[in-house]
């Protein structure tokens, strides 16, 4: 019975940590469910799919709280993306807890113009356990602490090709260049 929020920026692994934590919990003989937003069709509708092409299957929520009836049969709830939530995966999670259960959430904590998510931010606040994974920054090779995109555009815009990751000193020297267009 405890919340776990897997966090950081794109390329820091965060579905493969999600995996490796579901693939343990189910050799420990629990019963592991995994789950992420319908919005998050990037790669395939029924399946979580890491960046190094590992895959298992996942069910595709249009609201957070369909995530309540899947009680009697999960155990550990993994859920993948979460920052794209509405707002109600807070009580779903809630519930979750209340009955026992263990949940693992992997999800953004930033945008690409460093500001934080909302909901994994949140969650973040409440977990027992927060994990930050970190990329490797694009340009210097420190550990990267934002997913920097360069055109201006939606704050969800999905798809990882478009992304770079920098470290807050490099973040800030491209950012300064830009600055009049973007920020
Ligand atoms: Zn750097």
């Amino acid at each position: 019975m405890m919340l776990t929020v897997i966090t950081g920026g794109m390329f820091a692994e965060k579905s493969t940590e999600l995996l490796r934590r579901g693939r343990r919990l189910k050799r420990a003989g629990k019963e592991v469910g995994y789950f992420k937003p319908s919005f998050d069709n990037r790669y395939s509708e029924n399946e979580i799919v890491t960046h190094n092409n590992e895959r298992v299957p996942a069910y595709s929520l249009d609201q957070a709280l369909t995530l309540k009836s899947f009680d009697w049969i999960v155990d550990v709830f993994l859920i993948d993306e979460v920052q794209f939530f509405d707002k109600s995966i807070h009580s779903a999670i809630d519930y979750l807890l209340e009955q026992g259960k263990t949940v693992i959430v992997a999800g953004l904590d930033m945008d690409y113009r460093g500001h934080s998510f909302g909901i994994t931010s949140e969650l973040m606040a409440i977990a027992e356990e927060v994990v930050k994974l970190k990329a490797v920054c694009a340009e210097c090779g420190s550990d990267a602490w934002v997913s920097f995109k360069e055109e201006n555009g939606q704050r969800l815009q999905l798809g990882t090709n478009e992304y770079t990751p920098l470290c807050r000193k490099c973040f800030n020297i491209r950012r300064r260049a830009i600055e009049d267009e973007v920020f």
